[in-house]
């Protein structure tokens, strides 16, 4: 689910905040360096891994500190996705047609918000202006919300060659639930986690969250013993940190309830044994695999990366990111496009980078 975003601390950093780089200032007329990025990438032709931000929410959760947009009208989505094709049309012009996708992610928001037209149109555009030859084999991935998706949704991600789902189910425990403001109940995740193997995607990653508000110990372990009944390939553990000077939706947390230190450090001792013992690996701090997921193998052959949206195997190529604020890093250059919409759409509609800051 989340770049320019703080990476996620995970639950074995205790007290510690999100990693945050000091970004530059970047103006549409120090796009010079972009320019000359993404020309050395198209003389070398190098392969691309997207990652689109599609950003729209039909509810806020008080936690979440990603670049989102909260709205009820789906209508916004299909204005959206029609500018992320003229952002497409922008970047693609500077890359070489033949260079191949060799990664894919659509990242949120909720990237199913938008309705089926929309996200076959999106297929379209990326059809269109990128090589997607290779998606069969690739790793395609979509983050998804269970509150936002149903079977025909998923069979519809599946047929446009989707193959791995990123589930978000912060907790399965209801008081932790109404406290962060996402009721998401565990029928809606065994409905989609059903759905999800009987269309054979290859992986499922869910993510969980630790230090929330009226989380006990015991929650935790029940949200986790409940997953790893379903056996995800992937299991992801996040913490939640109360900035509410940075994230004010965050001021509707009650910080007498959230967890202490001691508390949380707790939980992470009983993790690591609890899915060590069901079989999962850790690959790194809040990240665990069952030994048949690929990444067990890249890990052994220390070939991991880490994104905020995405852990995979080193790849050598570029990451371009596309939408509301999403990053890049092409040829050793770090950018990150800017968070405010009408902003995004004005860069857009005039033909320019949405780039906004550049990091070191
Ligand atoms: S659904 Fe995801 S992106 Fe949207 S508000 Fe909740 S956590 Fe944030």
């Amino acid at each position: 689910m989340h770049a320019a975003q703080p990476v996620p601390a995970i639950i074995g950093q205790p007290g510690v905040g999100p990693t945050v780089l000091q970004p530059q200032v970047l103006h549409p007329a120090d796009h010079l360096a972009i320019r000359r990025a993404l020309r050395a990438s198209r003389l070398a032709r190098r392969p691309l891994a997207l990652t689109l931000q599609l950003p729209f929410c039909a509810n806020a959760c008080h936690f979440c500190t990603r670049c989102r947009v909260i709205t009820k009208d789906r209508s916004k989505a299909d204005d959206y996705m029609r500018l992320l094709g003229r952002e497409m049309e922008t970047l693609s012009r500077q890359l070489d047609r033949r260079q191949q996708v060799v990664q894919l992610h659509l990242s949120g928001g909720t990237p199913t918000f938008a309705g089926h037209r929309a996200l076959v149109q999106l297929m379209q555009n990326l059809q269109r202006y990128f090589d997607l030859s290779d998606l069969p084999t690739i790793d395609a991935s979509v983050a998804i919300d269970p509150r936002e998706v149903d079977w025909a949704t998923l069979d519809l991600l599946r047929g446009l060659g989707f193959n791995r789902l990123s589930i978000m189910q912060p907790s399965l425990d209801p008081a932790v639930q109404q406290a962060i403001n996402r009721l998401q109940g565990e029928q809606q995740l065994a409905e989609c986690l059903t759905a999800a193997r009987t269309l054979r995607f290859h992986s499922i990653g869910v993510e969980v969250m630790s230090g929330l508000p009226e989380q006990s110990l015991a929650s935790f372990r029940q949200t986790l013993e409940t997953l790893v009944a379903w056996q995800p390939e992937r299991i992801r553990i996040t913490r939640y940190h109360h900035q509410p000077q940075q994230y004010p939706l965050q001021r509707r947390i009650n910080r007498s309830r959230l967890p202490t230190n001691s508390e949380i450090k707790s939980a992470r001792t009983w993790l690591e044994h609890y899915l060590h013992t069901a079989g999962y690996q850790q690959l790194q701090a809040g990240f665990f695999v069952l030994p048949q997921d690929p990444l067990a193998m890249a890990a052994e052959d220390n070939q991991l990366q880490a994104t905020s949206e995405v852990i995979s195997s080193v790849l050598d190529c570029d990451s371009l990111g596309l939408g509301l604020g999403a990053t890049s890093k092409v040829k050793g250059l770090s950018w990150r496009n800017t968070r405010q919409l009408a902003d995004w759409q004005q860069r857009i509609i005039r033909g320019q980078f949405a780039a906004e800051y550049q990091y070191p």
